[in-house]
Parts: C-alpha cells; sequence; structure tokens
C-alpha cells in the first residue's frame, strides 16, 4: 500500500466495513463504525447520506462541514440551507430527495480553535468511494446531482471540468439523468451581494434543468 506520509493504520478502503445485508439502515449503521482511513480519528461521527430510498433525485457532496460533523446529517449548515432554497425554487419535493456526500467524515485543519475545511484528498475520496456505490445501488435515482468539483470528478473521472459542464445532461451510466454543477458552498464564497445573487441564481437554473426533467 502507498505510503500516504503519515501513520497508516487504517486500510485505506472502507471495503471490509459493509455489511452483509445492504439495506439504507443496515448500511448507515455500518458506516457509523467505519475505520476505512483515518479521518474517523478526528472527526466527530460518520455522516451518512439521508432520505427515503425511494428518492427520485440524488445529490452528492464533496464531505460533511462543520455543522454537519457535529449534528451527524449532511446539508444541515449554512450551504445546505442553499440546497433547500434552491429547491423549493424550482419546485423539488424534499422528500424526493436523496443527499449524501463523497467523503462521510468531516476533513479539516485546525486554525486556533477553528476547524476549517480542507478538500479531502485523492486516497480519502477511493477509500470512501464504496459507501456511495451502495447508496447509489440502493436509492438508484432517476438523477443524479454532482455538487462541486471534488464529487464530479469523483465519479466521472478527474479530467471533469465543472465551468465547462454545469448544468447540462452528462453522458453516464448512472442514472437515467446526470448533472453537475457547482456547490452551493460556492454561493456563500462570494463577496458582494451581486455575486452572491447571481451565483445563487446560476446554482438555482441548473437545478431547473433537473426539475424539468423529472
Ligand atoms: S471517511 Fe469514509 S472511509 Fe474514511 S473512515 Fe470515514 S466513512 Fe470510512
Amino acid at each position: 500500500m502507498a505510503d500516504h506520509g503519515h501513520q497508516v493504520a487504517e486500510p485505506n478502503d472502507a471495503t471490509p466495513f459493509l455489511p452483509e445485508r445492504t439495506s439504507l439502515k443496515a448500511l448507515r449503521e455500518a458506516a457509523a463504525d467505519c475505520r476505512g482511513c483515518h479521518l474517523w480519528r478526528h472527526a466527530t461521527q460518520t455522516v451518512f447520506g439521508e432520505g427515503q430510498k425511494k428518492s427520485r433525485v440524488m445529490f452528492v457532496g464533496e464531505q460533511p462541514g462543520d455543522k454537519e460533523d457535529r449534528a451527524g446529517r449532511p446539508f444541515v449548515g449554512p450551504a445546505g440551507r442553499e440546497l433547500d432554497r434552491a429547491l423549493e425554487e424550482v419546485g423539488i419535493d424534499r422528500a424526493d430527495v436523496y443527499v449524501t456526500n463523497v467523503v462521510k467524515h468531516f476533513a479539516f485543519e485546525e486554525r486556533g480553535k477553528r476547524r476549517m475545511h480542507r478538500t479531502p484528498k485523492r486516497f480519502e475520496i477511493d477509500a470512501c468511494r464504496p459507501w456511495l456505490g451502495e447508496e447509489l445501488r440502493v436509492i438508484a435515482p432517476e438523477a443524479l446531482i454532482l455538487l462541486g468539483a471534488t464529487a464530479a470528478k469523483a465519479l466521472l473521472g478527474s479530467s471533469f471540468r465543472i465551468t465547462r459542464e454545469r448544468g447540462r445532461p452528462l453522458e453516464s451510466d448512472l442514472a437515467d439523468l446526470v448533472l453537475a454543477t457547482v456547490h452551493p458552498s460556492s454561493i456563500l464564497r462570494q463577496r458582494t451581494d451581486e455575486e452572491r445573487y447571481e451565483e445563487r441564481r446560476r446554482f438555482t437554473d441548473d437545478l431547473r434543468v433537473v426539475a424539468e426533467a423529472l
């Protein structure tokens, strides 16, 4: 196994932690004890996907943020509120939606008392990938929306460019409709009200493509 420059006690693969039964409940329970990579060590808890098995739409983000890590639930922080807002605007029922992340534990750097998000590394994404594979298999969504470059590259390949391909149906076997857009946290990173407004409008327009296809 490659040496990633830290003490490796974990296999860097979640596969050994997958349950025999692959119901959502069994998956969630097993993921809570995953030690597939080192990220579990400093995070509060596993943040597994959330939503009903019959969900027609699945959103995949990057990883839980600070709020999600504490709550144990995905998309409950400020970025999640942006997603909810856009869903409501385009008329996608939240009950029809399953939300999850490529990586299930919060990766961060400490700056003083603050825990700053850090982009998960390739080996962390690869390690966690089996969970997402199981979620995709169980939910089998009609529409799969990849939020941000990390999710899009993890599922569509490292040469994928959001800026070029956002908001239009993509060639993929993962679902009938596969679409990528920015992560809603990018709305929050804009500096001015105008820029935020514009980014929110573009994000909402991308989700409208999904709403119209359903
Ligand atoms: S990030 Fe994924 S692979 Fe790593 S410990 Fe957490 S659930 Fe397991």
